[in-house]
């Protein structure tokens, strides 16, 4: 279609689209799933991970998920999405990259590649981090590299089906 845009005209017929969730504070469990059922159009969870933080504060660690939609949201709308579940987990931003209840990151959309000042799609920082590649991995081979996943950062642990 010409002059298609996906970030700025809006997605007309639903794309592939992978969430990160990240929580190392409270019920981390109960966070995960509150979110997943705030999503519309969920098509496939990962397991869960538990994993050591990567950058920030010495803080707990983590439990990780990934999350398949099938969504025309566009991106914008989906990030407003993502931080309304996490302002609904009580969310308070203090510290970059600090300990907290729910994060929401839109890792990847199929045919999306955007940066903007609020928004990157792909996520900036995906290709680094383990505790994104490998629950993607899982869901979605074709999207991760297997260098990545081998050079990337920080440890982690599959605990089982989400
Ligand atoms: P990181 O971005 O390194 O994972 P973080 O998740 O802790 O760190 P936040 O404080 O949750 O960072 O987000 C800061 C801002 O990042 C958000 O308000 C949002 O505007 C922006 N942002 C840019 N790209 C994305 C993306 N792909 N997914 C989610 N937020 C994004
Ligand atoms: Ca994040
Ligand atoms: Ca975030």
């Amino acid at each position: 279609m010409p002059g298609d845009s996906a970030a700025t005209a809006g997605v007309d017929s639903p794309r592939r689209a992978f969430l990160c969730l990240g929580s190392n504070m409270g019920d981390r469990r109960a966070h995960l799933r509150q979110a997943i059922d705030m999503l519309p159009d969920v098509v496939a969870v990962s397991p869960i991970y538990e994993t050591d933080p990567v950058g920030g504060p010495d803080q707990g660690r983590f439990l990780n998920q990934v999350v398949e939609l099938s969504t025309a949201l566009t991106p914008q709308n989906l990030l407003g999405l993502c931080h309304r579940i996490e302002a609904n987990a009580e969310r308070v931003r203090e510290e970059r990259w600090g300990p907290r209840t729910l994060d929401v990151d839109i890792i990847w959309i199929d045919g999306v590649e955007m940066d903007t000042e609020r928004l990157t799609i792909p996520h900036p920082r995906w290709k680094q981090r383990r505790f994104v590649l490998a629950p993607l991995r899982d869901l979605a081979p074709d999207v991760v590299d297997e260098d990545d996943l081998r050079l990337a950062e920080g440890t982690v642990q599959r605990l089982g089906p989400g």
